[in-house]
Formats: structure tokens, sequence, C-alpha cells
């Protein structure tokens, strides 16, 4: 991708439609029509690759033989878009090439043949016998032409072969349609015009000349970004209803960091707390009961008369406003995080995030609407302004004690409060667990199990231990985590019935060896 291209960012946000059933009903046939019509090109951009091994370059495609309700203008936008979802897929298929070859045994010399037919696309068609290989020597690359064998060639096809039946081939049943200014054109309603909607978009349909008119109403929180509206729209199906989305171009912005690094703990009482000590979004928690209380009680009075929910339209208005409000305020607070801190790096988890004292619903919806908004979101901050985003894995977070490494269950009180049952530490349940998950950076550990993380976490523990601001013995007899490390060395110690210190001592180092080495220390004493 060229530097030019890597720099645009866009967006696509809903507008609220109010065309009649009537406008619907023919969007729809488009969309139906439309989706038939990419599958039939999927099968002979499919077919042409087989042969040839390669999609066919994109001013040399010929789709008019492929009969369609649509216009030619509709089926080469309808093209464009099958063949940039097909580029894609066959784009991923490459990208794990690359990473079977890296991890496999093969000499490196074959890996680099490898590598180099996977450069070039010449999975399934490679008829020349040579190729040009590029190895890094120290700091220059240097660049070979080598014999490519039979033994190459067939390698390089079962790979590929291998990787296509692992991975889905794209579809198109579901598909949105991705219009341009071929086949829509919107439209700002004209100042002084007594009209209510504030955009149209104008739409070709199956009829030859008769497009329709869409009206929409604007989206506020699209229109405050920086940037400009594109002359294209998205038609998507969500839940059986048509919805129409408009694409802006965003502004990049000039970004400079101040800080490495902070970690968020998303909760909902507050949204989040930082690795700073922050808790933002302190009144989050009340909107979101208040938003449970109204929601709750419509619904008891919607199952008195069974009615389904997403027949009501005050349930629909209600849980519309709180996905607003959702997304209005992920947005507003992690605004405030990045004006006040400039991270490079942001590292989150992401968990469930619920709360025992919502309702079952209300908590699903969250979950739903929350996650996804604060991802988008995250993303968003690495497009506009190139922070790093990292995940990481959430094991024990919300256990393990940020100031001496303890994991207990039982160092949580509650949801608010933390206090280690090891070395007294007492702070926000949350600001905790933000502590651990920039601790957690460093293991980069979302690859992880749950176990393997526990296992790091206690190993990491009792080598610090060896600075001796320990807990007694019981404490950590009484915790199941530290049952295998400690099962060996147990009998020795209640034979002396000794527990360990708290401050540090000259006599404690020598016990808290014979813990990390259970072995050596029942000799040495
Ligand atoms: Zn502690």
């Amino acid at each position: 991708m060229s530097k030019a291209a890597e720099d645009r960012i866009f967006g696509s946000y809903l507008f609220k439609n109010y065309a009649n059933k009537g406008k619907l009903e023919k969007i729809n046939q488009v969309l139906t029509e439309y989706r038939k019509t990419a599958k039939d090109i999927a099968i002979y951009l499919w077919d042409i690759f087989f042969r040839f091994g390669k999609f066919p370059h994109r001013k040399k495609i010929n789709i008019k033989h492929i009969s369609s309700y649509l216009s030619e203008r509709y089926k080469y936008v309808c093209l464009w878009q099958v063949y940039d979802i097909l580029s894609g897929y066959i784009a991923g298929i490459q990208y794990k090439f690359a990473n079977i070859v890296f991890n496999s045994s093969l000499s490196r010399e074959d890996k680099l043949i490898l590598l180099a037919l996977n450069n070039v696309k010449g999975w399934l068609v490679y008829d020349k016998d040579e190729i040009e290989i590029y190895e890094r020597k120290g700091k220059d690359i240097e660049k070979r032409t080598v014999k490519v064998s039979e033994f190459h060639k067939k390698l390089a096809k079962k790979i590929f072969k291998y990787l296509l039946g692992k991975n889905r081939k794209p579809r198109f049943n579901n598909i949105s349609m991705h219009l341009d200014g071929k086949v829509v054109d919107i439209s700002k309603k004209k100042e002084n015009k007594a009209v209510e909607f504030d955009y149209w978009i104008k739409i070709a349909t199956l009829e030859k000349g008769k497009p329709i008119y869409i009206p929409l109403k604007a989206n506020t929180y699209a229109e405050e970004l920086e940037g400009e509206f594109l002359n294209y729209c998205q038609v998507v199906e969500n839940n059986g209803r048509v919805e129409f989305r408009i694409i802006k171009q965003l502004k990049k912005k000039e970004y400079i960091p101040l800080i490495d690094e902070i970690a968020i703990d998303l909760g909902l009482n507050p949204l989040f707390a930082t690795s700073k000590g922050d808790l933002i979004g302190r009144n989050f928690f009340d909107v979101l009961k208040a938003f449970d209380e109204k929601i709750t009680k419509r619904m008891a009075s919607l199952q008195k008369r069974n009615i389904r929910p997403r027949d009501d339209k005050k349930y629909r208005q209600y849980v519309d406003k709180l996905r607003d409000y959702l997304k209005n305020e992920i947005n507003r607070l992690i605004n405030r995080l990045i004006k006040i801190y400039r991270p490079k790096k942001i590292v989150v988890e992401m968990l469930d995030f619920r709360s025992p004292d919502l309702s079952k619903r209300l908590n699903r919806l969250v979950q739903n609407f929350g996650k996804k908004y604060i991802k988008q979101k995250l993303q968003r901050l690495q497009q506009l302004y190139g922070i790093e985003i990292m995940e990481i894995n959430p094991a024990y977070t919300s256990q393990e004690c940020s100031s001496c490494g303890y994991v207990d269950k039982k160092n949580r009180k509650d949801t608010q409060e933390f206090e280690c049952r090891a070395c007294g530490n007492k702070t926000n349940a949350q600001i905790n667990g933000a502590r651990n998950i920039l601790k957690r950076s460093s293991l980069g550990s979302l690859h992880l199990t749950k176990k393997q993380v526990l296992k790091i976490l206690i190993e990491r523990y009792l080598e610090r231990l060896k600075g001796c601001k320990s807990p007694p013995l019981d404490i950590l007899k009484g915790n199941p985590y530290f049952k295998d490390y400690l099962r060996a060395v147990s009998t020795h110690f209640e034979a002396k019935d000794q527990a360990l210190p708290r401050q540090s001592s000259e006599k404690c180092q020598g016990t808290l060896e014979s813990i990390l080495n259970p072995c050596q220390g029942l000799t040495s004493s």
C-alpha cells in the first residue's frame, strides 16, 4: 500500500432514514440482486484464479457476459467490491503462508525460495525456473537469483491449497452494498428550504431511469468530526432492516506523545481506571442504573401485555438512547484521557464488563455495545494519532497485588476495594487492576493460557519473596494457587512450627530459599 493510501482514514456513519415502505422495498430488491450478482462475479473471478494462478488485472476484467438485473454501472460497482474482498482474502492467505514457512523446519535456502514464491503469488502457477531472493547480510540486503525446483513449486502449491481449505472463502450471502457516485448521489438540504430532512440520497434501482430518494436525518456526531463527507454510501442490513451509512474521510491529527504508555482497566463503576491512579467516568454507573430501571419497568409492562420488546417503539427508543449514551461517554472520556496524558501506547484488557447490580438484560446490552464502541474508539486512536494499542490477557489482573505481586482470590474484598493479604497494600480495586495491566504488557501474554499466566505470576512472586516482604506462611498455605509450590516444604515448616516473618531479617533468607528450592532447603538445614 502506498504511503498516501495509508494516510487516508475513513469513517462510516449511520444516518437515520425516513423512507417509506415502498422505497425500502425497492432497496431490498436491489440488495437481493446485488448479492446474487456478487456471487456470480466471485465464481467468475475464482475460475480465472485457478486457471492462471492469480486474479486478472483490474483493467482487464470484463463482466458484460454475467447476466443480472442490475445496470452495467451497478455491476461494476459490485465487481470492485467483490474484487477487494477476494484480494483481502488472498492477502490473508499470503500472510499465513509466510508464517507457516517461517515456522517450518525447512532449510534456510528453501525458506527463502518459498517466501519469494509467496511474494510473487506463484502458488499455483509459476512457469519460470529461477527466482530472485533477498537476504539480509548485516546491514545490507543482498539479491540473488536462484533455481526453483519442482520440489519448491509443489510444496508452495500444497501449502496454498491447505490454507484455502482451512480458511473459508468469502460467500457474499449477506454483504452490504458499498455504493459510489456511479449509482448514488448524496445531497445536503438546500438552505432556507422548509424541508425537515437534512440529507437526501438519490439511489438507482432495478428500474432504469427511476431512481428513488431516501430522506435522512443528520448524524451530529459524524458532523462534528474534522473531515469531508464523500459521495459514497453503504446500504447495510441490520436485523432485517435496511440502514444507510455515509462515508467521511477524516483528517489525520498531528500528535506528539508525552508519555510512553498508560494502562486502562475497564469497569462500570467507574467506566475506567488508569495506571496513573485516575478514576474516570464516576457517574457512569448511576446513569446506567437509571436506564436499567426504565428498561426493566418497560419490559415488565410489555410482558404483561405479551408484546415482544422489539415490536415496542418505546423500548427501542430506550435502547437507542442507551447506545447513544455509551458511545458518547466512551468517546468523551477516552478523548479526555488522551488530552491529559498523550500516551504513545495504551495497554488494555478486554474483559467482560458487567455488574451484579444491573439486570441481566442491561448487562447484556452494555456488554455488547460498550465493548464494540471501546474497540472502535481505540482503533480510531491508532489510525488518527498513531497510538499503539496493546491488548493483554486479563487473567488474574483483579486478584494480583500491583505492589508486591501476590495473587490471591481473597485480595479483592469487594468490587471497589483491594487489600493485599500479603503486604497490606490497600487501593481502589480498579486502579490496582490498571497497574497490573501495565505490568502485564511486558509479558505480551495474549496467547498464554490462564494457567500459564498464573504459573508465571506465582513464580515471579516467589522469586521476589527473596526480598522477604512476605506473608505469614499460613496465608500462602491457605491459598490454593500456591498448593503445588508449597507441598514439598509444608511438612518441613510444620515440624519447626515456624511462620515466615513479615519484615526482612537475616534468618528469613534461609527459609525463603527453601521455598524457592525445596530440595536445597531440606538438605541445608
Ligand atoms: Zn501486596
